[in-house]
């Protein structure tokens, strides 16, 4: 496509893969359930996982943070997260003056070697469509309410460029671990639809 952004293949594949859960659940074998499960595991535990070491990482070295917004491929390549679906990456700082979210106005792209599948909504036409016209209503939907001098940035994924949120650190964590850190990253802190909230407990 002359834009840039090819989305063919994605609908080819959809196509692909649904014709063959069908064919394999009139069978009887395969459970539908299972899949769910999988795609699920790969959605919410697995992929996103991955990003939340980056993240981490960030939050407790600022010389790769300074690496990570410098240059997002590189950095991320460091850490060995980088594949198919999300070769170049670029991440983006939220702030407590710029928020930033992200989304595929045209299709589904997202980087998967961070964040894993990406969630139906995101694939969702009402997502597409709304989040660059009304963003601070769609991120109210999802539980997140901006102060009205914070400014909303919306990015566009394409084929060939992927972002990757870099979510604030919350208040109450400063005697984390790395490790500690990264499990309290969420997927969608990433996306940019909600934020890391403070450990329970904690400031
Ligand atoms: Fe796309």
């Amino acid at each position: 496509m002359s834009d840039g952004h090819d989305h063919s293949h994605l609908s080819d594949t959809e196509l692909r893969v649904r014709a063959l859960e069908s064919l394999l659940t009139d069978k009887g074998l395969v459970d539908p359930a299972a899949l769910d499960a999988i795609v699920d595991r790969y959605e919410n535990k697995v992929g996103p996982r991955n990003g939340a070491k980056v993240v981490a990482r960030a939050w407790v070295d600022p010389e790769f943070k300074k690496f990570l917004l410098e240059d997002g491929t590189a950095a991320i390549g460091s850490l060995g997260y980088l594949g198919s679906q999300g070769a170049d990456m670029v991440v983006l700082e939220n702030t407590d003056k710029v928020h930033n979210v992200t989304v595929c106005t045209l299709c589904s792209c997202y980087p998967w070697p961070v964040l894993g599948l990406p969630p139906a909504w995101y694939k969702s036409f009402p997502y597409r469509a709304r989040l660059v016209k009304e963003p601070r209503e769609v991120l109210q939907e999802f539980g997140l309410e901006l102060d009205d001098d914070v400014e909303v940035r919306v990015w566009d994924s394409t084929a060939e460029l992927r972002y990757l949120v870099l979510p604030a650190r919350p208040a109450g964590t400063d005697n984390m671990s790395e490790e500690e850190l990264a499990d309290i990253v969420t997927r969608n802190s990433m996306i940019g639809t909600e934020t890391v909230a403070s450990p329970a407990g904690g400031a």
